[in-house]
């Protein structure tokens, strides 16, 4: 229903453009009645995200880098001036160097192996507690995850096993926040156009195999993201933490490409 999320306040980070997961994410929260708040990564996507921001009426944006632990305890501080407490966040921050999203994971350096892992698995940790601190009637939190986690995608490589330990600490963090009534979840999304996702080298062909082979045998849209979003961050999804969610046009249950589809 339309107030879904009304007299609910939350926090959006990973906007970099509207083709950002976090914008189609923004756009559902609010559609459904959520007051929101963002976060952008350096001033150029700053002027990008500003103008995002205010046509779904926020005026909060705030910078923040993951890796410097002091913007994530500005945001946090403002936050708690704005608005004193804090329903839910969406965490959808990834970065890994590109020349490593290509070849062989076990060529991985130990610099950009610690960098990935910082920025997209430690930092929905550091987010977590800060918001935990601002959730005294509870909350819920959410991450973007992908099935790289779990099993290889080509070039996907170091950010798989940063995935892999995103999605353990979703359910670390469902257990310890749980007595709280604060849930924990992630969104794992089918491959989508964006900034992060041209990174991987192939991404083309990712995006082409997935529509060709899903069971919706379509494209996984940020709307898609959205929709399942709004769920896992209301009331509708009360009972579910420590959850991965498939968005993906049911791709993830497909072993083996249709016969038909194969040449021999
Ligand atoms: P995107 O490029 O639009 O968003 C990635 C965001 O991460 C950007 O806003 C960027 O500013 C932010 N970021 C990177 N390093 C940061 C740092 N140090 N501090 C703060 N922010 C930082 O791409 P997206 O595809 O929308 O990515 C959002 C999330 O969705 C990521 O976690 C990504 O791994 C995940 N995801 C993407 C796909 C896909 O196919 N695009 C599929 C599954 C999961």
């Amino acid at each position: 229903s339309e107030a879904m999320m009304a007299g609910k306040r939350g926090l959006i980070m990973g906007v970099a453009n509207d083709h950002s997961i976090a914008w189609g994410i923004a756009q559902a929260l609010a559609s459904h009645g959520a007051e929101l708040a963002f976060t952008y990564q350096g001033e150029a996507f700053g002027r990008r995200v500003k103008p995002l921001a205010e046509s779904l009426g926020s005026n909060l944006v705030f910078p923040c880098d993951v890796e410097d632990t002091s913007t994530v305890d500005e945001v946090f501080a403002s936050l708690a001036d704005a608005w004193g407490s804090v329903d839910f966040v969406v965490h959808a921050v990834a970065f890994s160097d590109k020349s490593e999203l290509k070849g062989r994971y076990a060529d991985t350096t130990r610099d950009n192996f610690v960098r990935t892992m910082v920025i997209s698995c430690f930092s929905f940790t550091e987010v977590a507690r800060r918001a935990a601190a601002m959730m005294p009637a509870g909350g819920s939190l959410l991450t973007l995850t992908y099935s790289g986690a779990t099993r290889v995608m080509p070039n996907y490589n170091v950010m798989g096993v940063a995935k892999a330990g995103l999605e353990a600490s979703v359910r670390y963090l469902a257990a310890d926040y749980g007595p709280q009534g604060i849930r924990v979840n992630a969104i794992s999304a089918g491959p989508v156009r964006t900034l992060a996702g041209s990174g991987i080298t192939d991404a083309r062909r990712m995006y082409n195999f997935h529509k060709a082979h899903s069971p919706l045998r379509r494209a996984t849209t940020i709307a898609d993201v959205g929709g399942s979003a709004v769920y896992l961050l209301s009331p509708l999804s009360s009972g579910v933490t420590g959850e991965v969610h498939f968005v993906d046009s049911g791709y993830h249950v497909i072993s083996m490409p249709r016969p038909e589809t194969i040449r021999d």
